[in-house]
């Protein structure tokens, strides 16, 4: 299972009933998730640029207002991500098979929360372009970024320890060597995006590391935006 998402951040005052100050703010954070089966080409959930019209909605609706104002009483962070929610099955439109898995908005968080404190991180530098996407995609011309790798423990009950970090020396050493510094589209074998990277290094793992259990492997080109492939039975 491919799931990719997306976060967002605004700035907003609201008045809710559980805090006896009364009016305060927050800057909010907005991870809106989707998720899929299989990939399109050239290898996406669905390409990032298409959910731009989140951001556009949140910062012409959300961004610096009182949300009282928006939204009336109903303004606590589950009350803006119910917001969103509906707002992203009415005005996203996806392809067959995609679903949107779900938003959550947090106040004063990172939007990295669902990412286990166990998890395995690692950063590498690379260039990459996305063939198949016409010339006007900017993804489409040669460019990098400092990606981030997650290695998220199977934390199912009957797993135990999913690994130390120690086995996952491998790992580091062939991100080291294939990807750190390198132009993935040199040798990757399809096109790199992050949802293929995820896949690729889940399967590596599973290959190499067979004591390791992994629940997923998440990949993020940008500290807004990341790919995830999880194991099937786990999603
Ligand atoms: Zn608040
Ligand atoms: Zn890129």
């Amino acid at each position: 299972m491919y799931s990719i998402g997306v976060i967002h951040r605004f700035d907003a005052a609201h008045l809710v009933s559980a805090v006896a100050r009364g009016l305060h703010g927050h800057t909010f954070t907005a991870v809106t998730r989707l998720k899929a089966d299989r990939l399109r080409a050239p290898g996406f959930v669905v390409d990032f640029g298409a959910l731009k019209v989140i951001a556009r909605y949140i910062d012409a609706t959300l961004d610096h207002r009182n949300l009282n104002e928006v939204l009336g009483e109903m303004s606590a962070g589950r009350d803006v991500a119910t917001h969103l929610l509906g707002w992203c099955r009415s005005n996203l439109e996806l392809p067959d098979g995609v679903t949107l898995a779900g938003v959550v908005v947090s106040e004063g968080g990172t939007g990295w929360e669902d990412v286990p404190l166990t998890s395995w991180r690692r950063r590498f530098e690379a260039a990459h372009h996305l063939p198949g996407l016409g010339d006007a995609h900017k993804c489409s011309r040669v460019h990098g970024h400092t990606y981030q790798v997650f290695a998220i423990p199977d934390e199912s009950p009957d797993v135990g320890t999913a690994f130390a970090d120690e086995m996952l020396i491998p790992l580091d050493n062939y991100l080291k060597e294939g990807f750190n510094y390198r132009y993935l589209n040199e040798w990757f074998p399809v096109p790199p995006t992050s949802e293929n990277l995820a896949q690729h290094l889940f399967a590596w793992c599973e290959e190499h590391l067979p004591k390791v259990r992994l629940a997923a492997v998440r990949v993020s080109e940008t500290p807004s935006t990341w790919a995830e492939y999880r194991r099937k039975d786990l999603s």
